[in-house]
């Protein structure tokens, strides 16, 4: 079902009429006096294992092209600094050698780790960047996933308390056996928000950037909101809900990414760190907010969280709002959305 609810935050909130007249009447007289030659620009590529996506409007070719690939530059920085499965990342060391000795890492990586860890605290341990401690044992593209036995004797090295930060000299250590990081919850929305700083520095004041499930925009589509579409869970291609939305971050994650089926049972990529098992009870979970570093992490948590202990963290974050669709396919709002119902009552109360 397609619905479009209202968000009280961040939607434009002049009637789209009247924005359209405003920009045209405004435009008119550039028009006749310089050739505008302002456009959209928008490129793809496949970096992070997923599909990087800039789309922005401006009015130098030239400038739009270095500014698109100095995004895409900085993804693959990320992604090399960041992926576990590249050897020579800082985060395969710490892998490697952490649980033996405080590994240094770069200022950028250290902060990251320590924002994940206070999203840990923040979730009573739901989003925890150890649960990689089992989480590498699953092979989704290859139908692969470790036995109660072997998730029992590893589930211990599952505990964000169990990462040792050390500022004085940017260390990370390890006070366990068996623990490793993935920041595959957090680092794709860190990447979002590095690349939408980028095309703010080139001046751009219309602009999306996004990465898989995780996007933020700049500004409106130049007098309308950008509707962003939520991928309908088990449709595809399909949408379930589309928003109007201007200078915000949405992020949803969804057990229909990566994921295999066996027995009736869906085996996915977020994993619920209490049992080392895929989290159930959401089938999707979209969170909205200022930046998609936090956004990204957020829709990971809410979606281990289930629906009301996730509807109750959000509610406690007065920047961010969520959308739910549970297991059973129903949809959840937190309270900064109005769905069409409630809207019409609103109008039909207000004199
Ligand atoms: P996507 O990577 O498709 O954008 P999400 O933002 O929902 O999806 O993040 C899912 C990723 O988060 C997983 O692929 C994994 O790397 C990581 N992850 C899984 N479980 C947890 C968890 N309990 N805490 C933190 N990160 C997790
Ligand atoms: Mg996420």
């Amino acid at each position: 079902m397609l619905i479009f609810p209202t968000r009280l935050n961040n939607i434009a909130n002049m009637p789209l009429a009247r924005k359209c007249l405003l920009t045209g009447a405004a435009l008119l007289p550039a028009l006749l006096i310089t050739p505008v030659q302002a456009e959209w620009y928008q490129e793809n590529q496949a970096i992070m294992g997923t599909r990087i996506s800039v789309e922005l409007w401006h009015d130098d070719p030239a400038t739009a092209k270095q500014c698109e690939e100095a995004v895409f530059t900085e993804m693959h920085r990320i992604d090399a600094l960041m992926s576990p499965y590249k050897e020579d990342s800082q985060l395969a060391k710490i892998n490697r050698e952490a649980s033996q000795q405080p590994v240094k890492v770069s200022p950028e990586l250290y902060r990251l780790i320590e924002q994940s860890q206070k999203i840990s605290e923040l979730s009573d341990g739901a989003f925890d960047i150890t649960f990689a401690s089992v989480g590498y044992l699953y092979d989704y593209r290859e139908r692969v996933r470790p036995s109660d036995d072997e998730i029992k004797k590893r589930l211990e090295a599952i505990d964000y308390r169990h990462i040792v930060l050390n500022p004085s000299d940017q260390s990370v250590e390890f006070n366990s056996p068996g623990v490793r990081i993935d920041l595959g919850g957090i680092a794709k929305g860190y990447a979002v928000d590095n690349g939408i700083r980028i095309l703010q520095r080139c001046g751009v004041r219309h602009g999306l950037v996004s990465a898989g499930g995780d996007s933020r925009i700049i500004g409106d589509k130049r007098g309308r909101p950008w509707m962003m579409g939520i991928q309908h869970p088990r449709k595809k291609p399909g949408v379930a809900v589309a928003l109007p939305l201007s200078d915000t971050a949405i992020s949803t994650s969804g057990d229909y990414e990566r994921y295999f089926d066996e027995d009736g049972q869906r085996h996915h990529h977020i994993i619920s760190p209490s049992t080392g098992k895929s989290a159930s009870g959401i089938i999707s979970a979209s969170v909205i907010g200022p930046e998609a570093i936090s956004t990204d992490a957020l829709s990971t948590t809410v979606f281990i969280l289930g629906t009301d202990k996730g509807l109750a963290l959000i509610e406690k974050l007065p920047a961010f709002d969520a959308i739910i669709i549970d297991a059973q396919g129903k949809m959840h709002y937190s309270s900064g959305f109005q769905t069409p119902s409630e809207a019409g009552n609103e109008q039909k109360d207000s004199p």
